[in-house]
């Protein structure tokens, strides 16, 4: 199932039918507002924000999901979470945030190219539905 750890798509020429909106992102064919960029990473805000700040960090080379990314790059996982920790530094976050993964259709993944989630800048809510 070569689909679970697929490669980087839509840089490199070729990109594949199961091409994601953040590849037309990270390829700047769709505009978002990008906060902090890295060689290997984007971090560009939430098109529908559910906490006053709420930035998605996408590593540029695809995968489905943050467990498909951990098992085969984990060095970039790593690099996805210290951009998520300049976000929130850069963004004023010093009471704390938080960074939400949501993985497969019951945590509503919509967008099968892994982002982690950075919200923060008010209280937030527990865990729950
Ligand atoms: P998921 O539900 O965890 O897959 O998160 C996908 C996120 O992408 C949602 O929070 C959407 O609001 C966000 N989103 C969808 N389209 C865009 C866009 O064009 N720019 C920025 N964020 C987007």
């Amino acid at each position: 199932t070569g689909r679970d750890t697929e490669g980087p798509g839509g840089t490199n020429g070729t990109e594949s039918a199961s091409e994601t909106l953040f590849e037309r992102i990270i390829a700047r064919e769709i505009p978002a507002d990008i906060v902090y960029e890295t060689d290997t990473t984007l971090a560009f805000r939430d098109i529908s924000p559910q906490a006053s700040t709420h930035v998605l960090v996408v590593p540029k080379a695809r995968h489905r999901t943050v467990a498909d990314l951990a098992a085969a790059d984990p060095g970039l996982l790593a690099e996805v979470v210290a951009t998520a920790a300049k976000v929130a530094e850069l963004e004023g976050l010093h009471d704390g945030y938080r960074i939400v993964f949501n993985t497969g259709p019951d945590a509503g993944q919509t967008v099968f190219h892994v982002h982690a989630h950075v919200l923060g800048g008010e209280q937030l809510g527990h865990f729950g539905r």
